[in-house]
């Protein structure tokens, strides 16, 4: 990763990490990464892995993967093994330092007892909407419930009763005595536990209470000594209960919790819940459908990690809410690919070309270069012979005046073979051009100038007919039509962009294409960079389309 940019200027984060580590304060940084493993990874997911890993990196610390696993009816082990799998795919290594929130269920089990103890905790019978009413709003104090003076020894009891099973779900609750009237809602005596019957992933059914987040986050964090606890900026206003269970629990460390913004993309959602309902609803074909914001949707995609890695670091760390243009994400993607992906000849939409004058049953191995950018990538050879097919944009009867590709009479040449002019245009009964008929010129063999000194303005590819291998090429656009699809009125399904995905089945390719594997992302020159996709066989295969060359839909925007 030596090659990528290093980052401007320290952000604050690392900033204040230079002073904790200048006083004393720490002698090294861990940080983590606590997802719930309640869906896929998206890319905002991956700022906070670049964040929190990057920092372990460059300070010589370490960064723990958590799963903030305290919702047994919402997750599954399909999301823990494909998180890991993103994040290992990111760049990233948790080394030994993996763990559970609800590996910490029997610790907090006991802490919550001692916050009833403490006078701290009791059980409330209060059903959840007279719990909700009971804590008034912004203008209005809360009111105590009715239970939050019972004895130490009764909430002992019933909290004792409520693990064994005693209770249906929602019967009671235990909550924190902190105090109704605070000004931050978060502290009007939060609920730190709840009954839910279900098993979970990991605790199976040992456990029908379970810790609510924002009593299992923070404490999770001191357990492990985290020293630093980034997270997003809608966890600033919990910042104060978190102090407050530090305060008053036991716990073995003080982690800093320090807030930044999110990662906001325009043209997508970056909910777990949204994008679930995506999936669920089948308007993708699935977490790892290329149109999706998830890591698997756009590794799928063919975006390389460097580029994700290099785009969090060009939009860097800071506490202002902002929306990122998807178009600075498709040019790292560009910036990566066109140093690392190899070139190859496809024709997305053919049209046969006969070269008249070319012998019957020869076919020359022409050479030709894998990547201008990598000399060290060396050449390869493409097959050349009378049957060739073009791409159908590459001709037209009536070019205007511009238009210096081929057209009748007109000469041009094929990448890496011959200059070739067309001769005739031949139509069916429908006045369709079918096929076009041509001639070659020996002298510009490897497509160099021929010896009178001939130029021609533009260079098309070309794959031969008889060798080609067909393919089915998906060409994907923006999944959603309108720039803030959460934003607008009614649902963001009603944003969905109907033309997000096009399946151009009858493709040529190079035959030198088939024996791309799977997830690797290649040039197909002078359309855009395609990666090979796992639907795909050596004989029929399928690739993604993941870029263009450039940012053709800002100029479509102008334009239209
Ligand atoms: P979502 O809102 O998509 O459901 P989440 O915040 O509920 O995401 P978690 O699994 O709790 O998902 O997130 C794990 C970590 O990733 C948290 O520290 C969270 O702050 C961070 N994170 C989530 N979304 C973003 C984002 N858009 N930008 C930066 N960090 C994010
Ligand atoms: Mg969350």
């Amino acid at each position: 990763m030596s090659d990528e940019p290093a980052p401007t200027s320290k952000d604050f984060i690392r900033e204040i990490i230079d002073e904790d580590l200048a006083s004393g304060k720490h002698d090294g940084t861990v940080t983590r990464f606590p997802p719930e493993p309640n869906g896929y990874l998206h890319l905002g997911h991956a700022k906070s892995i670049c964040l929190n890993f990057g920092i372990a990196q460059e300070y010589g610390g370490r960064c723990h993967l958590r799963f903030d696993d305290t919702n047994p009816t919402k997750e599954d082990v399909e999301y823990v093994d494909s998180i890991k799998e993103d994040i290992k795919w990111l760049g990233f290594d948790w080394g030994e330092h993996l763990y559970f929130a609800s590996d910490y269920f029997e610790k907090l089990y006991d802490w919550a007892v001692y916050l009833i103890k403490e006078g701290k905790a009791y059980v409330d019978q209060q059903t959840a909407a007279e719990i909700k009413s009971g804590r008034g709003d912004l203008q209005t104090p809360g009111i105590n419930s009715p239970y939050r003076d019972r004895p130490v020894e009764e909430s002992l009891d019933l909290f004792q009763r409520m693990k064994a099973g005693e209770f249906g779900d929602g019967v009671m609750v235990l909550r924190a005595k902190v105090d109704m009237a605070h000004a931050n809602l978060n502290l009007r005596d939060p609920v730190l536990y709840r009954i839910v019957h279900a098993e979970h992933h990991r605790t199976g059914d040992k456990w029908c209470i379970y810790p609510m987040y924002d009593y299992t986050h923070g404490q999770s964090d001191a357990i492990e000594h985290i020293t630093h606890s980034l997270c997003t900026l809608e966890f600033e206003n919990h910042r104060a209960l978190y102090d407050w269970f530090l305060d008053n629990i036991p716990v073995p460390s003080r982690p800093r919790q320090i807030e930044f913004s999110r990662l906001n993309l325009n043209y997508t959602v970056m909910s777990k819940r949204k994008l679930l309902q995506l999936v669920t609803e089948k308007h993708v074909s699935g977490w790892d459908d290329p149109r999706m914001p998830t890591l698997s949707g756009i590794r799928r995609r063919g975006y390389p990690a460097a580029a994700i890695r290099n785009f969090c670091k060009t939009i860097g760390i800071t506490k202002f809410e902002s929306t990122n243009d998807f178009a600075l994400l498709e040019n790292a993607v560009r910036e990566v690919l066109n140093q690392e992906a190899p070139r190859f000849m496809a024709v997305l939409d053919p049209i046969r070309v006969v070269i008249t004058n070319y012998p019957e049953g020869q076919v020359e191995e022409m050479e030709a270069v894998n990547n201008p950018e990598k000399p060290e990538a060396g050449t390869r050879l493409v097959p050349f012979s009378r049957e060739i097919f073009i791409e159908r944009d590459d001709f037209m009867e009536d070019p205007p005046k511009k238009f210096f590709r081929l057209s009748p009479g007109a000469e041009v040449r094929l990448r890496s073979a011959y200059f070739l002019r067309c001769d005739e245009v031949i139509k069916d009964a429908a006045g369709n051009i079918v096929e076009l008929r041509g001639s070659y010129d020996p002298e510009t063999r490897g497509g160099e100038n021929p010896p009178d000194g001939r130029k021609v303005k533009a260079t098309i590819h070309w794959v031969s007919a008889a060798h080609a291998v067909e393919a089915e090429v998906r060409l994907y656009d923006r999944l959603f039509a309108s720039e803030a699809p959460d934003r607008g009125e009614g649902s963001f399904l009603d944003h969905l962009n109907p033309d997000s995905l096009t399946v151009l089945s009858g493709a040529r390719l190079e035959p030198n294409l088939a024996s791309v594997v799977s997830g690797e992302t290649v040039q197909f020159e002078r359309l855009g960079y395609f990666c090979a996709d796992k639907d795909g066989s050596q004989e029929r295969p399928v690739f993604n389309r993941t870029v263009g060359l450039r940012d053709s839909w800002a100029k479509a925007q102008n334009q239209g």
